[in-house]
């Protein structure tokens, strides 16, 4: 096997939607590469920043005081520009410009696209899961998640309460995106009535209303309904139930609250272990990797093999948040 180059100068950015533990994860990328031998840079603001240079010199010190911290210390942005293929060849050409021999991307699965494009235009990368959602396909686990399902439940926790108090139907919408794991879990974990995901509402909503008319009858005071940022429409879905179930009905949705805050010690627990893995598989000569966790353990798997993968809501899981909620 020919021996592989030694990378000695690598780049480390965030994408796309914030998520907590994401400094954990630049903490443990800088740090570690350091460790390693190789120096970093900073890029700010995702692709945005690559394509205007913005760049830091990081050193152990650049990452003080910021595991505990929400959001990105590095900020970060989406680029309509970098996704174009001018914008990704400039990306590489500054790149090279400035001896990046490899980039750090943390971020989601649009992020991971950027990244894809970025080493097809010949700059090798290394990305990490960056996303309070759960989509990607590859990994059981992505930074942000436990934080942001937490933070939500604390929240759904307060409205149940009060709709108790005074005989509501609530709906609250979680985020996700087009992905309803963040609705799944806060469901089963609220003592949701009725969860709506994206990937299985069927948009029967008299099925809803029978659910509630039916609730009342054994004696339940209150009617949670968790909805999926996917599925949205929770202000005028609110309307309609109480309409026609005569109870009060009210919307709440819980939007950015969800992706900020100081991360839990899972996320900044997995978030270290995941950026230290990435710079030593630069370290190694390793690129054009994604970092998972599956079955227990974290992983690393080819970026093309990874974004073909496809992941689903496990079908027993949702039946047992359906059986749990009656
Ligand atoms: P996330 O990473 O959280 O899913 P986005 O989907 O907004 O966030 O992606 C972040 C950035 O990644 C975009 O602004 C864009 O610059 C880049 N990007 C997204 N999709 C692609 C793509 N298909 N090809 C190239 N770059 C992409």
């Amino acid at each position: 096997m020919a021996e592989r180059k030694k990378i000695k100068k690598i780049g480390v950015l965030t994408s796309g939607g914030d998520a907590p533990g994401m400094n954990a994860a630049i903490r443990a990328v800088v740090r570690k590469a350091i460790v390693n031998g190789m120096d970093v840079v900073g890029i700010q603001k995702g692709y945005q920043g690559l394509l205007a240079e913005e760049f830091i010199e990081m050193n152990s010190r650049s990452v003080s005081d910021s595991v505990q911290k929400g959001g990105t210390i590095l900020r970060t942005a989406r680029s309509e520009e970098f996704a174009t293929e001018a914008g990704r060849n400039k990306a590489a050409d500054i790149c090279r410009k400035h001896k990046l021999e490899a980039i750090v991307v943390i971020g989601g699965d649009g992020s991971y696209r950027g990244a894809q494009s970025l080493s097809s235009a010949g700059i090798p990368v290394m990305c990490l899961p960056g996303t309070i959602d759960l989509d990607i396909a590859c990994t059981e686990y992505t930074i942000g998640f436990d934080t942001a399902v937490n933070t939500a439940l604390q929240a759904i926790d307060k409205v149940r309460d009060t709709s108790s108090s005074h005989e509501r139907c609530s709906i609250i919408e979680v985020m996700g995106r087009n992905a309803g794991y963040i609705a799944l879990w806060c469901g089963v974990a609220s003592g949701a009535e009725d969860i709506l995901l994206p990937e299985k509402y069927n948009y029967d909503e008299q099925e809803i209303i029978n659910h509630i008319i039916e609730s009342r009858k054994v004696g339940k005071t209150h009617h949670l309904i968790i909805n999926a940022e996917g599925i949205g429409h929770s202000t005028s879905m609110a309307r309609r139930i109480e309409a026609a179930t005569g109870m009060e009905t009210r919307a709440t949705i819980l939007g950015y609250m969800q992706r900020g805050g100081s991360p839990t010690c899972k996320d900044r627990y997995y978030a270290s272990m995941m950026g230290a893995m990435a710079s030593d598989l630069l370290s190694q000569g390793a690129v054009n990797r994604v970092i998972s966790y599956r079955h227990g353990e974290f992983v690393d798997f080819d970026i093309d093999e990874a974004l073909a993968m496809k992941k689903e809501i496990p079908e027993s899981q949702y039946e047992i948040a359906r059986a749990l909620s009656r």
